[in-house]
């Protein structure tokens, strides 16, 4: 990326306080882990079959903790593949219990692989009514097995049909929602619009059925920032980041009404920031037991030149575009 203005520099114009800061915690973001089934391209975790990492039950604990101090009514599982976690399931049900709202983001393939905790999975979640944010990068097999593996494609559908057997992706108390991202190093086309193409041509190819389709930008850290680097592509990809900078994706930014939970407590402003290592702006960077939630409601954020791809274009978040 070229060193000429900082992120910070290029929206301090744009911010009353004149640090990017938080306001308020809506959402807390668990990643569970980083083994996965896949070991897609544009990774930012660099998540794989090998990896190990894993959260506790004293962290979850805690967590849960946090969401009975802090009032906190949505909580955002992620990985790895979180559905690999062998306290999953325990700890939706303590969610639930609370009546807090759960996500689950899911590659769907995991849901098709020959194990009976996989095969029963899918009814539990809909039992507890976690939504499902499912990855989809296109709606045609050879994009989807390029970025993401041979045989994922096939796998991924058979995962919608099951999901949409159970009623996922057509009743609305089940949502079921899609994610795209780019195949290569370009930003990711307007949200509306594709949904519409991805609603056309997954009823054409397989009638299916899904809530909404959200667009996320392919962020220059990781796996892909080792890709644009193999390619040559590193400097046009941040200085096209840089150029599609977009102030109205400021606002709305999920960093600022979000913490990030790393599996051993560590305290990040998102999962990029968490995939870098760079620890949130808090007083202890590890989540304690008797932690005050307003300390971690309300702080600064760190950010860094990636932040571009937060805040190109329409902007990109966990849920999707930030600005029209
Ligand atoms: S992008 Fe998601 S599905 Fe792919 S390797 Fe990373 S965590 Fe796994
Ligand atoms: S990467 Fe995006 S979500 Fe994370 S701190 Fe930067 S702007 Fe916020």
């Amino acid at each position: 990326m070229s060193c000429a203005s900082t992120f910070l520099d290029t929206v301090r114009p744009y911010l009353a306080q004149k640090q990017l800061t938080t306001v308020g915690l809506q959402v807390i973001q668990l990643n569970l882990g980083l083994r996965c089934n896949l070991s897609c391209q544009h990774c930012h975790l660099g998540a794989s079959p090998r990896r190990s990492e894993s959260m506790s039950w004293a962290v979850m604990e805690r967590v849960l903790r946090l969401v009975d101090k802090s009032g906190c009514r949505e909580v955002d599982l992620t990985g790895g593949a979180p559905e690999y976690h062998p306290l999953l399931r325990t700890l939706i049900e303590n969610l639930h219990h609370r009546q807090v709202a759960v996500q689950l983001r899911s590659n769907l393939a995991i849901l098709m692989e020959e194990d009976p905790q996989m095969a029963t999975l899918p009814a539990f979640l809909r039992a507890h009514q976690v939504t499902i944010i499912a990855s989809l990068p296109c709606y045609l097999p050879e994009n989807v097995d390029a970025q993401r593996g041979s045989g994922v494609y096939q796998q991924t559908i058979a995962a919608l049909h099951k999901l949409n057997q159970l009623g996922y992706g057509r009743e609305d108390h089940l949502p079921l929602h899609l994610v795209y991202n780019p195949g290569k190093a370009f930003l990711p086309p307007n949200q509306q619009r594709l949904e519409e193409e991805y609603r056309q041509r997954l009823w054409q190819m397989h009638a299916i059925h899904f809530h909404r389709l959200y667009t996320m930008t392919n962020m220059p850290i990781g796996r892909f920032q080792a890709e644009l680097r193999r390619s040559g592509e590193e400097e046009r990809y941040g200085q096209l980041l840089r150029n599609s900078f977009n102030p109205a994706t400021l606002e709305p930014l999920m960093c600022r009404k979000q913490i990030s939970i790393r599996w051993d407590g560590a305290l990040f402003d998102c999962d990029f920031n968490l995939a870098l290592g760079w620890p949130a702006n808090v007083p202890a960077q590890e989540l304690q037991p008797d932690y005050d939630p307003q300390q971690l409601a309300h702080r600064s954020i760190v950010t860094g030149n990636h932040c571009f791809a937060c805040t190109a274009g329409c902007g990109s978040s966990c849920g999707g575009a930030l600005a029209a």
